[in-house]
């Protein structure tokens, strides 16, 4: 919807009743700031920002919109925010839940209870003072929110499941203004279709989840030049179905840059790298990794390490980042794939991508999760993403377009799904992230909880018969 620059200025100026907390309108000092999101290509500009400090002022926030004939567009992190702008945020206000930033842990009970602005390192620290785990991504300061209500893939996954699965409770602003809480008992059908279909049901300010006994894992990296990739990816892609489930790891090429603050080792090089988890003692780690040693990578850094280090055994960027990406679901990762992802971005190629990943699936991954939501498991043994870092538009051109040819490359092997995390694009039908008869339930629920269609989330739940929005 397009607001003449009038109407506009009247409903958001009608924004700033008592209660609602921080509001920033275009133009002001703090706007800028307040609608930076972590994904920095990304250039959102919404009719206005919110930053509210508690659920109090994100539920007056949300009935203001509403009043005011405004969207409102959730958002922790803004580290998938690049589909966002793609859902025309004219009309919209932007709901920054960074000031949600309390965290609980009840150990007895093996729970967290996190506001819907924290990111994983916190948590994960947290639970780790009681000897517990948190089932985490590969980034330190991806929010807990976006991840866990789009599936949440850990480098504990394939023994514990997605990490939405592990949710316990949510506590929601829903569209008449409310404070909600789903759980299996508390309105079971919202809290299925928050459990993978992200934000198109409310603004989260809580969520709740179940811990685990362990607070180590047996962690780290391999890594070989380049040289070395097609044999080592051979080599992993065979071994990667049928490894135990203790076992999640990923193998990417990377294209280092030559900056100062990447470590001498790696710096400016073309490498490959496997890194993951272990959940297991240290002789059977040593045991399950014995295949991959055999490889004799040049650096290797397995060894038992506290979970929250293990945030950061991917060294995945902090800063706000300026990043494109492509990616699919791999049904397999026969030889044939190998030749075409090495073509892709081995030795001798050049492409722009900072790197190419693939993640092993399978495993607890793949299996129905009991009581599971609208998305309990990813349906392939692999999923696959090109990254490219992307500060000009010239290079946002090429990345894209060598993202977009790594995943064709696959395509092959793709089995027509995406993994709405893995997802930084507004052009993929949220269609593809959950089988047919899941989207259809997800899209009954939308209807019935957000009729008017006030919430806009970066893949967003259609309502029914009403187009995708
Ligand atoms: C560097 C990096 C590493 C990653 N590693 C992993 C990984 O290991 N495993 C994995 O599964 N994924 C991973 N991801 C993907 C990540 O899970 C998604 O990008 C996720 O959406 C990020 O959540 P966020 O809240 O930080 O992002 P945001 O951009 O803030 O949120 C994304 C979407 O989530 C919804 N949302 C966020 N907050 C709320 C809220 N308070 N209420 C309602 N809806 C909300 C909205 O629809 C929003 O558009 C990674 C991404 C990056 C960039």
């Amino acid at each position: 919807m397009s607001l003449s620059p009038d109407a506009r200025s009247t409903a958001v100026g009608s924004l700033r009743e008592p209660g609602t907390g921080p509001i920033f309108l275009p133009d002001e000092p703090g706007y800028d700031a307040a609608r930076a999101a972590w994904m920095a290509a990304t250039d959102q500009r919404p009719a206005a920002v919110a930053t509210p400090t508690t659920p109090a002022e994100v539920a007056a926030v949300v009935k203001a919109a509403a009043a005011a004939g405004l969207r409102v567009a959730p958002q922790s992190t803004g580290h998938s925010a690049s589909p966002l702008p793609g859902r025309g945020l004219d009309d919209v206000v932007l709901v920054r839940t960074g000031a949600l930033d309390e965290v609980t842990i009840d150990a007895a009970n093996r729970r967290a209870r996190v506001g819907s602005g924290v990111v994983w390192e916190p948590a994960v620290t947290a639970a780790a003072e009681h000897g517990l785990a948190a089932l985490h991504g590969s980034s330190p300061n991806v929010g807990i929110a976006g991840y866990s209500l789009g599936g949440g893939a850990s480098w504990y996954a394939r023994q514990l499941g997605l990490a939405t699965n592990s949710l316990t409770g949510v506590e929601l602003i829903t569209a008449d203004g409310e404070l909600v809480r789903a759980s299996h008992t508390e309105n079971p059908d919202l809290f299925w279709a928050l459990r993978g279909g992200g934000g198109s049901f409310g603004v989260v300010t809580a969520l709740e989840f179940r811990l685990y006994d362990f607070s180590t894992a047996y962690a780290g990296l391999l890594l070989w030049d380049v040289a070395d990739a097609e044999r080592v990816l051979r080599t992993w892609a065979r071994w990667a179905p049928a490894a135990p489930e203790a076992i999640t790891t990923a193998f990417r090429i990377l294209n280092l840059p030559p900056l100062p603050d990447i470590p001498e080792v790696v710096r400016g090089r073309h490498i490959a790298v496997i890194d993951g988890a272990i959940l297991a003692d240290d002789d059977r780690a040593a045991e399950i990794l014995a295949e991959l040693r055999a490889q004799r990578p040049e650096v290797d850094t397995f060894a038992r390490v506290p979970t929250p280090a293990i945030t950061r055994i991917h060294m995945d960027p902090e800063p706000p980042t300026p990043a494109v990406t492509n990616g699919a679901l791999l049904a397999a990762f026969p030889d044939a794939a190998v030749d075409a992802f090495v073509a892709e971005l081995g030795v001798g190629t050049r492409s722009t991508l900072f790197f190419g990943e693939l993640r092993q699936l399978g495993g607890a991954l793949v299996r129905p999760a009991e009581g599971g939501g609208a998305l309990d498991r990813l349906d392939g043994d692999f999923s696959v993403l090109g990254v490219a870092i992307v500060p000009t538009p010239q290079a946002r051109a090429a990345g894209e377009a060598d993202a977009r040819a790594l995943v064709t490359a696959l395509a092959p092997w793709a089995n027509g799904r995406h993994y709405l995390n893995f997802t930084e694009r507004a052009d993929v039908d949220p269609r593809t992230f959950f089988p047919e008869e899941v989207w259809s339930r997800l899209t009954a629920i939308r209807a019935t909880v957000d009729p008017g269609g006030l919430f806009v989330a970066n893949h967003p739940i259609g309502r029914e018969a009403a187009p995708v929005g």
